[in-house]
């Protein structure tokens, strides 16, 4: 989350179109957080003042990308409110499954040479 450029978290205005993504989809991983709440005179915040903001539960999200797409597609495309989703999600440590260079053609490839030389050397051994 980038609490700079979110709009409740920046102070700019109301915005829960992730939050919202993300419990249709039936995840409810985001939980609202209340942000710059407004002190009175005496030093005591006042109800409902500030914003609802949107705090990820790492341990329900599934990282589907709604929230992120949703962000992107309303906020930075149709609005041009930020300059890109204020909401990023990443796979996380050892779970990156997408190739980063190369063809996936290739790696498959490469992984049925693997697999053949193995059952090949195993066949071997038998004998
Ligand atoms: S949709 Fe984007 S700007 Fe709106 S609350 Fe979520 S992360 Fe913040
Ligand atoms: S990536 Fe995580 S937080 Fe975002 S919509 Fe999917 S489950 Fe929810």
């Amino acid at each position: 989350m980038n609490l700079q450029t979110c709009l409740p978290y920046a102070g700019r205005e109301a915005c829960q179109l992730c939050v919202d993504e993300c419990h249709h989809a039936g995840y409810h991983a985001i939980e609202f957080t209340r942000v710059r709440t407004e002190v009175d005179a005496a030093g005591n915040p006042i109800e409902d003042s500030g914003f609802l903001a949107p705090v990820v539960l790492p341990d329900k999200c599934v990282g589907c990308g709604l929230c992120q797409t949703r962000c992107y597609g309303i906020n930075v495309a149709d609005k041009g409110l930020i300059p890109e989703s204020a909401i990023v999600i990443s796979a996380g440590a050892g779970k990156e499954d997408r190739q980063m260079a190369g063809s996936y053609l290739a790696l498959r490839e490469a992984e049925q040479a693997q697999r053949a030389a193995e059952i090949q050397s195993h066949t071997d051994r038998k004998k």
